[in-house]
């Protein structure tokens, strides 16, 4: 399956993408953890990345569009796969079709998790409490959610255009959540 994970920040992305993995095991394509670890790394890409990061804003797509074409050319995605947290804007979407339309490998679905923002702010700032992220102060939690909505949810439309979006309920526990994500999957792969 080749799929696209698409949720707002403090919506329950992260967990879920860790469940759709362990069940259906495509290759977790995470361009966030892809950009910590170059961070950690101090490569160029990584120091690069940092100031748009630690502020809630994205990094260029260019630099995104650049990782995720020679990630995707590597063998292990060849069978299937799950973006999460790419594509984050329309000119990303835009070079991510252009990719798979040249290798004729079009997405199977859009998952879209929806979560209400005051609900969103609310978890945010309870993990910034509990984990001190440097990308969790309030001011850049703002921010992060304010990116979202103006760069990342018109991809929604996008998506929808071409058929491809499932939304669904983020509210509920982690399993009930779960379960709405894999009635899509599901029937999907049917
Ligand atoms: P995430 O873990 O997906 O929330 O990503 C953490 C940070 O990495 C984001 O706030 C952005 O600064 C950057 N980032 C991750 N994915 C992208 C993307 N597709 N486009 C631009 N920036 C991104």
């Amino acid at each position: 399956m080749r799929i696209v994970f698409i949720g707002p920040p403090g919506s329950g992305k992260g967990t879920q993408a860790v469940n759709i993995i362990k069940k259906y095991k495509p290759v977790h394509l995470s361009t966030g953890d892809m950009l910590r670890a170059a961070r950690a790394a101090k490569t160029e890409i990584g120091l690069q990345a940092d100031k748009y990061m630690s502020s809630g804003q994205l990094v260029p797509d260019d630099v995104i569009v650049g990782i995720i074409s020679e990630r995707l050319k590597q063998e292990d995605c060849q069978a299937g796969y799950l973006l999460d947290g790419f594509p984050r804007t329309i000119a990303q979407a835009e070079a991510l079709d252009k990719m798979l339309a040249e290798k004729k490998t079009p997405l199977d679905a859009v998952l879209e998790l929806q979560v209400p923002d005051d609900e969103l702010f609310r978890r945010l700032a309870e993990r910034a409490e509990k984990e001190g992220r440097s990308d969790d102060t309030p001011e850049v939690i703002k921010n992060r959610l304010k990116v979202y909505n103006e760069q990342t949810s018109p991809l929604l439309a996008y998506y929808g255009k071409k058929n491809l979006l499932k939304s669904f309920n983020g509210l509920g526990t982690v399993e009930e959540v779960f379960a709405r994500i894999e009635t899509i999957l599901d029937s999907l792969q049917k």
